[in-house]
């Protein structure tokens, strides 16, 4: 079993993104082959806690996933929660905002998609985009991104106050590691699709993802909403480090079963 505590940024703790290795595999000794099969079996395991999460109702889960092009969101997801039903969970993507979406407050779109009393929800991208993207290319003043931290940790505030368990991960792949991942995808005829010029625009401004990432993390990881950098240029380590936050995290709920029809234990179905 890995210990992901090691992972997780420590509310107040400034986050230095060099202190974290994209290799780690922290004290995980098993080969690739053991720790693709510990997934296999975690996703299950993860599909049986979902169930309860559903039947229990009262609870809410938010996963949100944030990293760089080529870090594997996708893949995260659809390793992560392979086995698990599809009807317990829901995957809500942040692209380029619509027109009727700039016409609100940036929370405005992340609201109206956070998860329902016994649901998972899984942000790919989120309301970060609103203090990455947005401060990198300076989609808006200084003046209004510096506000959101605050914005954001009370909107997080609210939801964990009203029953939502948050967690945040940030997968953590190397500028080398990127450009590997570009690279394969401009020389394979069939990944050729999901290269995009706009991402070698991206790559050019890493410095500044990075630093815009470092204050993100540190001024929003809290008790009730933490990131775990988790190391992603190993695509089966990054996949087990998530599935093992989710299984602690829905393993830490209270779940309980709804109290069955009265009389039913003794009918005999002919
Ligand atoms: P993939 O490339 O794997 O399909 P992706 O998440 O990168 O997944 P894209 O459609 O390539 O999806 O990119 C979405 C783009 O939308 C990203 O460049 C992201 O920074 C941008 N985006 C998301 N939210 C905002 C926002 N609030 N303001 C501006 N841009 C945003
Ligand atoms: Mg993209």
């Amino acid at each position: 079993m890995i210990d992901i505590s090691r992972f997780r940024v420590p509310p107040g703790q400034g986050v230095d993104l060099a202190d974290h290795d994209p290799r780690d595999l922290a004290d995980f000794t098993g080969s690739k082959a053991e720790g693709k099969a510990l997934i296999r079996d975690q996703s299950h395991r993860l599909d049986a806690l979902q169930e309860h999460l559903y039947a229990d109702g009262r609870h809410r889960v938010l996963l949100v996933l944030q990293a760089m092009d080529t870090a594997g969101k996708d893949s995260t997801i659809r390793h992560v929660f392979g086995a698990v039903d599809p009807i317990g969970v829901r995957v809500a993507p942040f692209k380029k905002p619509s027109e009727r979406e700039l016409a609100h407050d940036y929370l405005w779109r992340v609201h109206s998609q956070v998860p329902g009393n016994g649901e998972i929800a899984i942000f790919n991208r989120s309301h970060y985009e609103d203090v990455l993207v947005v401060r990198v290319r300076s989609l808006v003043p200084e003046e209004s991104w510096r506000k959101r931290y605050d914005h954001i940790n009370d909107f997080e505030r609210l939801l964990a106050d009203e029953g939502t368990t948050i967690v945040k991960c940030f997968l953590n792949v190397s500028f080398e590691e990127q450009a590997e991942r570009l690279q394969a995808r401009i020389d394979r005829p069939d990944k050729r699709w999901k290269f995009s010029s706009g991402d070698l625009d991206e790559r050019k401004l890493w410095p500044d993802y990075m630093a815009a990432y470092e204050e993100a993390i540190s001024r929003t990881s809290t008790d009730h909403a933490p990131w775990y950098v988790v190391p992603a240029d190993r695509k089966w380590f990054r996949n087990l480090v998530v599935s093992r936050i989710l299984l602690d995290t829905l393993g830490g709920l209270d779940l309980d079963w709804p109290e069955p029809e009265e009389g039913i234990e003794d009918i005999v179905v002919v």
